[in-house]
């Protein structure tokens, strides 16, 4: 069976679902005129498969799209005080980061972060593994935020060391058990559990990952996304 075209087809329907729900979603903040509340965790999530904005990467069923080039990563502009995504992918290189879902190796991962110019937004990678597969805290850091979103499910923002890098981990079937905000974890500790939730594919259980450039006031859902892959698949 070919992997690819499986994830290609869940995509799809993924993406009209996301569509679905981002749309209710949106009416049900303006209903309660209370828009922030509906709209951080979206934002923040950068919840790949999840946002109108990387419908037309994911309805392209993850054909390979070309890699952010370096001159547009760098050209855009980062908050002030914070290091640009260029610098930052080569801090997070030297971090020897590991990949958070157990038993997969580099070879298996495949670059699915796509940059805005193209109209293609992931922001993330999407790495396949069978339900409840333990999810690995890729290096030490703090649980900023657990957080149970209806696109991203069961999700959690980790803040890396120097509290300047948020690592978000989603559509997990669970969390790991006694997990906390504020609570401190170490590399490859279980933190929860590859699965389904919020609008993943129920035949697609993978881990969604990102990585952001927190800003100055380090909310963990704000921030500049930059590719993972190359901090992983070394
Ligand atoms: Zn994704």
């Amino acid at each position: 069976m070919n992997l690819r075209h499986v994830l290609g087809s869940g995509l799809l329907g993924f993406v009209l679902g996301a569509f679905a729900v981002a749309s209710l979603q949106n009416a049900a903040a303006v209903r309660r005129g209370n828009a922030a509340v509906e709209k951080s965790p979206v934002a923040g999530a950068s919840d790949g498969a999840t946002t109108p904005a990387e419908s037309p990467a994911a309805t392209s069923g993850h054909v390979p799209v070309p890699a952010p080039s370096r001159s547009t990563v760098t050209n855009a502009a980062p908050p002030a005080g914070t290091p640009s995504p260029a610098d930052a992918e080569r801090e997070l290189q030297a971090r020897d980061l590991l990949i958070p879902v157990q038993g997969v190796n580099a070879s298996q991962l495949t670059r699915s972060f796509t940059d805005a110019r193209t109209g293609h937004e992931h922001d993330a990678i999407d790495i396949l593994a069978p339900r409840n597969t333990p999810v690995l805290a890729v290096e030490d850091g703090t649980i900023a935020k657990l957080f149970v979103s209806k696109l991203g499910g069961n999700t959690i923002y980790q803040f890396d060391p120097s509290q300047r890098f948020c690592y978000y981990y989603a559509h997990l079937e669970r969390y790991a058990d006694g997990l906390k905000e504020g609570q401190s974890v170490r590399r490859g500790q279980i933190i929860g559990y590859v699965g389904t939730s919020g609008n993943a594919p129920p035949e697609t259980p993978h881990l969604h990952f990102a990585i952001s450039i927190l800003n100055p006031d380090h909310h963990w859902w704000e921030g500049t996304a930059i590719d993972p892959y190359d901090a992983l698949a070394r």
